[in-house]
């Protein structure tokens, strides 16, 4: 299979701003921001989709969004407010098929979302 573009991030082969980056996981700027802050917090260990997570992922994916949390203070939008978002397949607007969580703010969300 080929690599995904966050694995081919991950591993380096192509750039990426990094905004935080630790033995499991890797936190980038979304290369095409919907909202002043767009982040995309992604683990390093490939899950296609939501569908696809275990059990023996629960601390990857509650470390995905404490990293969230920590980049929305670390980006000043903790007390504005902030919206994390895990796309899943087609009709929810998947376009990479390696899970990673969004982290857009620093302007007022709409909802319900388009
Ligand atoms: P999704 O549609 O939920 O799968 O989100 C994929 C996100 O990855 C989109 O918001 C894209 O803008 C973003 N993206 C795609 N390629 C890159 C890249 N090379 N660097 C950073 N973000 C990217």
């Amino acid at each position: 299979m080929n690599k995904t573009i966050f694995q081919q991030i991950i591993d380096k082969e192509i750039p990426a701003t990094i905004l935080y980056e630790d033995e499991s996981l890797i936190a980038i700027e979304d290369i095409n921001p919907v909202a002043p802050v767009h982040a995309l917090i992604i683990p390093k260990k490939c899950i296609e989709t939501l569908n696809d997570l275990n059990p023996a992922d629960t601390d990857i994916v509650g470390k995905m969004i404490l990293v969230a949390r920590n980049l929305a203070k670390e980006l000043k939008i903790d007390q504005s407010g902030y919206r994390t978002v895990f796309n899943c397949n087609s009709d929810g607007g998947q376009t990479v098929s390696h899970i990673h969580l969004h982290l857009v703010g620093g302007r007022k969300m709409n909802w319900p979302p388009g």
